[in-house]
């Protein structure tokens, strides 16, 4: 199967402005102003501690390091024992850092740091107790906006640009019931109303796409972000979800390695055994996730699928994901489970010749073939909630209207009249 965003990059992007932009959009805890810079660092007081850095080498074992500084072997026990179901120390990596803090420059350490990812890091406290504590940083929003229009340039003018994959996701997510991004044409507009998230004054990724529009032959296309307390997620003008009930496949960035075929001619045994699902090869490992919402029915093994999952979508639809390597966290019998959540990690056991999963998919408990089937769309919001989506969508809709237009065209329009 071919990746989406492979075939949009041969049709995406050369004019492309991106702003600072600070509509009244409604969203939750954002922040439009840039972040200011704190007095603190992983938490104390810039003004009373002397912290330093110490870069992590090859093969250095980090006691060695902290007994040099001072700090007794018992106590490195105490902390690596601590340490385990938060974050433990031989995770540290080579090639990063880890900080100590001290009262005074000839004092012993009071602290260790480590920053596992952008948006926390560890606190090791040298203290009686050894106190370990992993901190979550601030994440600070800042609202943009961005608009594009495809010249037929390539993904890397598009990355050239500052767009980033993770929004050109997002982007067709939010518009794919209402775009067909197989098929973009030159000429073709989009813009976005988007989330960047900074940790400490650093852009860290992106948040929610708030709204997206597209502009093509067949008119201008919405989508906008709605939340509350039950709903959560891309909208059309008329409150529907825009994503799909089901998705098209269980995993990302995988290729169909065998398709649904009844009347599959077996090379070996030399007779006709019907393959009643699609196989999708991935490298092991690879996250399979859930195609809809739905309760877990089983999480089982047999000697021919392996481990697999099985789910119950609705009283018409149910899933089943095989040959397994694991199954994610939390999957068990009864469990909820969420479009596009982990259910498990692909693998080659039961009978498979390489890493792959064998999806199944039955409707009224016959095995269909899923690329074929028409789904029904997903429900919209409910009447109750309709007062609050339209301010919303009247709100989002607004602010992107307001996006100058990338390549304004008002003479070639006039002409065309
Ligand atoms: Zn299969």
């Amino acid at each position: 199967m071919f990746d989406v965003r492979v075939i949009l990059g041969l049709g995406l992007v050369a004019l492309l402005t991106i702003s600072s932009y600070n509509p009244e959009i409604p969203s939750k805890n954002k922040t439009t102003e840039a972040p200011k810079q704190s007095k603190t660092l992983f938490g104390f007081n810039i003004d009373n501690y002397i912290i330093d850095e110490y870069p992590i080498h090859q093969n250095q074992f980090l006691s060695n390091v902290l007994s040099y500084e001072g700090i007794k072997f018992e106590k490195i026990v105490q902390l690596e024992n601590n340490s385990k179901d938060i974050f433990h120390t031989r995770n540290f990596k080579a090639g990063k850092s880890f900080h100590l803090i001290r009262e005074d420059e000839c004092a012993d350490p009071v602290c260790m740091i480590y920053e596992p990812d952008a948006f926390s890091y560890v606190q090791y406290f040298f203290n009686e107790k050894a106190t370990v504590r992993k901190v979550q940083k601030q994440v600070d929003k800042i609202t943009k906006t961005a608009s594009g229009e495809i010249t037929g340039s390539l993904w890397d003018a598009m990355i050239s640009q500052d767009l980033s994959p993770a929004l050109i996701d997002k982007m067709e997510d939010a518009l794919s019931s209402s775009v067909d991004f197989y098929h973009t044409k030159k000429g073709d507009k989009f813009y976005l109303i988007f989330e960047e998230q900074f940790v400490e004054g650093k852009k860290v990724g992106v948040g929610d796409l708030l709204g997206a529009s597209y502009e093509n032959d067949n008119g201008k296309h919405y989508a906008v972000y709605f939340e509350n307390e039950r709903y959560q997620g891309h909208y059309d003008m008329d409150g529907s979800p825009t994503k799909r009930k089901f998705l098209r496949a269980p995993l990302k960035y995988s290729r169909i390695s065998s398709r649904f075929n009844r009347k599959r001619h077996h090379p070996i045994k030399k007779k006709t055994i019907p393959h009643l699902g699609t196989d999708y090869a991935a490298p092991h490992g690879t996250p399979i996730f859930s195609v809809a919402d739905g309760v877990v029915q089983r999480v089982s093994y047999t000697k021919g699928n392996g481990k697999y999952v099985h789910i119950k979508h609705d009283k018409t639809y149910e899933t089943k994901y095989f040959h397994m390597s694991g199954y994610a966290k939390g999957i068990k019998k009864g469990v909820r489970v969420k479009q596009g959540q982990t259910i498990g990690y692909v693998g080659q056991t039961g009978l498979a010749t390489g890493p792959h999963v064998c999806f199944r998919f039955w409707k009224n408990g016959q095995q269909i073939n899923h690329l074929r089937e028409n789904f029904p769309p997903a429900d919209p919001l409910p009447e109750s909630d309709m007062e609050e989506f339209y301010k919303t969508r009247d709100e989002i809709k607004a602010a992107l209207d307001l996006i100058p237009d990338p390549n304004p065209r008002e003479t070639v329009a006039l002409l065309a009249e």
